[in-house]
């Protein structure tokens, strides 16, 4: 008799957690893999193995209770997929963690496919930090780590005021990436699904607004003009196609004042701009992640509302109580029984009256 279909996630987050309530709507079940006890992920799911990302014993037995893998966060090891590709498929292919666990690696991928980015260097020195502000004809400039940065952490500004000596020294000997400061209107995202039939549907664009470089609040329409919206669909198409994707990625964008697109980021998976698709869309970000990377056909993602999406950071989460009274708001938590500074607790997602269907 022929089984349920199960899919491994590597990851316990809210991401995670997403992923396997819709699949376990198409009756797939969900095994997780985490270092950490009780996830947001495993609490929703059928099966956890928790261990780190370098245990193959452990890795050999979560291969061997799934039929297929993939993962929630970018910050899996690439070996950790290497290992696991030789046992059961992976999706997406790890080319894609090499090129959004690297800012160096992913602006020069972006740039070798015409996907315009923020000037841009990867000096060694304080030294060459300055000739290249030099170069640039400007003073101030955005340092971030190359590896392991996210929601702000492992950035800080450079402005002419600074002592670069001592930004430098706070990073470690990190290496890192400088940017130009993009002077902006506005931050959008737009996030596709792509299916191993090479069929693909794109979300968006949103327009997000950050609080303390963590995403705060997502609207859609995003109220751009009509050929930016159109060309960062273009965009973010010719991005998946390229790096043959099979299952979700984002790219984050910069709106310049001067009416540009500018990408920031690559994330290789399923994103926080795009969770108000679980209530405003037929088919969400998250089905169509465990679609794509299950070998189903990716799914419409015809939106029915427009929406703005809420995040509940840190004691956000327990002020919640005007929204389950509010007609059209979804209440979402992530299950998190620690309340801390900065954490992802959940989300609220306001559906209104459809204006555009875009
Ligand atoms: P990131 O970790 O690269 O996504 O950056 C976090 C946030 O910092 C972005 O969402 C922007 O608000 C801001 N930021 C990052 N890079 C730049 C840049 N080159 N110019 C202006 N703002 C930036």
């Amino acid at each position: 008799m022929e089984h349920t279909l199960r899919l491994g996630i590597l990851g316990g987050g809210q991401l995670g957690r997403m992923s396997a309530l819709a699949a376990a709507r198409l009756g797939i079940s969900v095994v997780i893999f985490t270092p950490e006890d009780h996830s947001p992920a495993s609490l929703v799911a059928a099966d956890t193995v928790v261990a780190t990302y370098d245990d193959e014993g452990a890795l050999q037995r979560f291969a061997g209770m799934v039929d297929v893998i993939s993962y929630e966060f970018e910050n899996i090891p690439v070996e950790t997929v290497a290992f696991l590709k030789k046992l059961k498929p992976v999706y997406p292919d790890e080319r894609l963690l090499e090129v959004s666990q690297d800012r160096v690696a992913e602006k020069s991928f972006l740039n070798a496919i015409d996907i315009p980015t923020a000037r841009w260097a990867a000096p060694k020195t304080p030294e060459e930090a300055l000739k290249h502000l030099e170069e640039w004809g400007v003073d101030s400039c955005i340092f971030k780590t190359v590896r392991f940065g996210y929601d702000g952490k492992g950035q800080a500004r450079y402005t002419g005021n600074t002592n670069i000596e001592t930004l430098w020294t706070q990073f470690n000997s990190s290496p890192l990436i400088m940017e130009e400061v993009v002077d902006f209107d506005c931050e959008i995202s737009v996030i596709v699904a792509r299916d191993q039939n090479k069929n693909m549907v794109v979300y968006g664009p949103m327009l997000n607004e950050h609080k303390n470089h963590i995403l705060a609040r997502t609207v859609v329409p995003a109220g751009i003009n009509a050929a930016l919206a159109e060309e960062s669909i273009k965009l973010i198409k010719k991005l998946a196609d390229q790096i043959d994707l099979t299952g979700v990625l984002t790219l984050e964008l910069f709106v310049t004042k001067d009416g540009r697109l500018l990408a920031n980021e690559i994330a290789p998976r399923t994103h926080n701009s795009g969770h108000w698709s679980i209530d405003a869309c037929a088919v969400s970000q998250f089905e169509n992640h465990v679609r794509c990377v299950c070998g189903l056909p990716v799914g419409a993602p015809e939106r029915h509302s427009d929406v703005e999406m809420l995040n509940l950071i840190g004691d956000e989460a327990l002020k919640i109580a005007p929204y389950y009274d509010e007609p059209g708001a979804c209440v979402h938590l992530y299950g998190k029984t620690e309340v801390r500074e900065g954490r992802k607790m959940g989300h609220v997602t306001r559906l209104r009256e459809q204006t555009q269907p875009l």
